[in-house]
């Protein structure tokens, strides 16, 4: 049985098709990226074969859905296929980043959950938009085919009223639903899952899941529920990322909006694309080139570790601060691009928890990377554990997938 994830973003669509009975394996995987640009690409990787990339025009999500559908029925010239007909698989699993106040689980798709996927525009608007697309074409290519929607929103949704209420007028909570969604949930959740199977229990957990990538975002889950997330409305706030500013004085706001006289869109993007490791570092977002400029003492090397510096520390403040909401931290878990791969952030962000119970195995934490699977980063009798647990939301929108569809 086949369970195909897509997760159609703005001018991208990934795939990845699962074998549910030969435990959720991996059959396939694809990105069809800068869709609607003149630049698009499709790269394909059948499980055990080289990655094949074509330069081929997409000039929307439904063209995409196309050529993602004849790349695995090995219809694309150099690419070998796995399935022989798009009605071999089973159900489509879709990621969406917003479900609004409208979804706290995964749902089926139906005529109902399209016109209200359609109102989660105001929370999210071009990643809504690119799901509504993505849908579209999976409707085009695997007509009669279910489709199951996985919200990111999800997972926090158990978030009490004191830790997602803002301390604006309540009418605006109440009528307009401004309030903390957080995002990343599949992702926490996949990890908060894992780290319970390690302590033994779920029960009784006080966990801290710290996923840091391009965004980045820490929850802190109690008894396998979040209790409190750093991103907030939209996938802005919270720690430094690598082009958005994260938490940031609202006042700076109106300060930027009136020195550079721009408007809406103009701060939008400003506190999106060019702050963060990027605005601060001058250099880049990536976390890979400020590391190797501080490493070769290069031009920007100083704005560089004053970047990785100021991610450090307040990844440090939200552990603290999730220890008190949670009474406490039984083990703190770092995941995604970032916290799979880059010990000396993990131990800069850890430096100086001694007093919380965290003794860090800093030789073990210094070689860990992603690629070498769940690890435990903490010596044995810390009385935190810290965990390196590589990320895998695709397996869990695949399983929410079959779960609702079987
Ligand atoms: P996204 O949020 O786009 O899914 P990722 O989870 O892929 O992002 O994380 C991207 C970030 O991870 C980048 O800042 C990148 O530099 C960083 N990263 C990836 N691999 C490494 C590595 N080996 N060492 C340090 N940082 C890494």
């Amino acid at each position: 049985m086949k369970i195909l994830v897509v997760n159609a973003g703005s001018s991208s669509l990934k795939f990845q098709l699962f074998d549910v009975e030969n435990n959720y394996a991996v059959l396939a995987k694809g990105l069809c990226d800068n869709v609607g640009l003149s630049t698009s690409k499709l790269k394909y990787t059948k499980t055990g074969c080289e990655e094949v990339c074509i330069s081929v025009e997409m000039k929307n999500h439904s063209v995409a859905t196309q050529m993602m559908s004849d790349a695995l029925m090995g219809k694309v010239e150099g690419m070998e296929g796995c399935i022989a007909s798009m009605t071999e698989i089973y159900a489509v699993g879709h990621r969406v980043v917003q479900g609004g106040p409208y979804f706290s689980e995964s749902v089926v798709v139906t005529d109902d959950v399209m016109e209200k996927l359609a109102l989660c525009y105001d929370y999210a608007p071009l990643h809504t938009n690119a799901h509504i697309q993505g849908l579209k074409g999976c409707f085009e290519v695997m007509p009669g085919t279910p489709n199951v929607l996985v919200f990111d929103t999800a997972f926090h949704t158990t978030m009490p009223d004191y830790a997602k209420t803002y301390p604006i007028p309540y009418e605006m909570t109440k009528d307009m639903h401004i309030r903390r969604y957080g995002a990343h949930g599949t992702s926490h959740k996949y990890v908060a899952i894992e780290m319970c199977k390690i302590l033994g229990k779920t029960e009784g957990t006080k966990i801290v899941t710290c996923h840091l990538g391009n965004g980045s975002s820490i929850s802190a889950v109690k008894d396998g529920k979040v209790i409190d997330t750093s991103m907030g409305l939209t996938p802005l706030a919270g720690v430094e990322m690598g082009t958005r500013c994260g938490d940031i004085d609202p006042a700076i706001v109106p300060k930027m909006m009136e020195t550079y006289n721009i408007g809406v869109e103009g701060i939008n993007d400003f506190m999106n694309k060019k702050c963060g490791l990027l605005g601060v570092s001058g250099l880049s977002s990536d976390m890979r080139e400020l590391i190797a400029e501080v490493q070769n003492g290069g031009e920007k090397a100083e704005r560089c570790q004053l970047a990785m510096d100021i991610l450090m520390y307040q990844i440090k403040k939200y552990i603290g601060s999730y220890a008190a909401a949670l009474g406490g931290v039984d083990a703190i878990v770092f995941t995604a691009g970032i916290g799979e791969n880059n010990g000396m952030l993990r131990a800069g962000a850890l430096e100086g928890l001694e007093f919380l119970g965290v003794d860090l195995d800093t030789e073990v934490n210094a070689k860990t990377m992603g690629k070498h699977g769940v690890t435990r980063l903490s010596k044995e009798g810390s009385k935190v554990a810290v965990y390196m647990i590589p990320t895998n939301e695709e397996y869990m929108i695949a399983k929410d997938t079959y779960d609702l569809t079987k």
